[in-house]
């Protein structure tokens, strides 16, 4: 199975992903655990590249060729290799993050990450994706105390609304695969919803 992990900012991505590490141990499930943009040393760099703050305005088409390159290489060298000997995928983020950043919030060519996807992706697609909805406020008062390095600190409110706005827009058009998991609860009642999601796709 191929799951992916999505939410904005301060959307508990990584508590998520610590308590779906728990599960599958004490199931006995064999997984990896991936992250995008990333997952092998070359997708690794891109990521930097990407990420990073420089002294030149990174041009949208450019942003978006190098997320996909380093998922290309993600899916070639690390998912589908494991997939195929029946270990589970874990993923902190996926393609939806692509849509929602490139896309949405950043105002990228739909049409062009259609594209994109199709040939890069194509049926490669996580068999459920749990998006961790929070409102952009209660998130980013969450993560006022993290310490931050990436670019995404100097976004703007408008812009967090967009990527929350995005990924909820994507999980309506796909609620078979997206499912949206109320963030903003108590982190128990959070873990109720993922492990719900995880008892299903085990039985699927
Ligand atoms: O998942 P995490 O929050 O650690 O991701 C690091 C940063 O990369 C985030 O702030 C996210 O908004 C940004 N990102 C992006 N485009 C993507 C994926 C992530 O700008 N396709
Ligand atoms: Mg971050």
């Amino acid at each position: 199975k191929f799951i992916s992990l999505e939410g904005g900012e301060g959307s508990g991505k990584t508590t998520a992903i610590h308590f779906i590490q728990q599960w599958l141990e004490s199931n006995n499930i064999p997984y990896l655990m991936t992250r995008e943009p990333g997952g092998t040393p070359l997708a690794e760099e891109i990521r930097q590249l990407v990420l990073s703050e420089r002294n030149e305005t990174v041009n949208d088409v450019t942003e978006l060729l190098l997320v996909f390159a380093a998922r290309a290489q993600h899916l070639a060298e690390k998912i589908q290799p494991a997939l195929e000997e029946g270990t589970w995928v874990i993923s902190d983020r996926f393609l939806d993050s692509t849509y929602v950043y490139q896309g949405k919030a950043r105002g990228g060519n739909v049409e062009f990450l259609d594209q994109l996807a199709d040939w890069v992706v194509g049926s490669n697609n996580p068999d459920a994706t749990l998006l961790l909805d929070v409102p952009v406020e209660l998130g980013l008062e969450r993560v006022v105390q993290r310490q931050h390095q990436d670019r995404l600190d100097k976004e703007s409110i408008e812009f967090h609304q967009k990527v929350r706005e995005g990924f909820l827009e994507r999980a309506s058009a796909d609620p078979q695969r997206i499912k949206i998991i109320n963030a903003s609860l108590s982190l128990d009642a959070v873990k109720v919803q993922i492990e719900k999601q995880l008892i299903a796709l085990n039985h699927a």
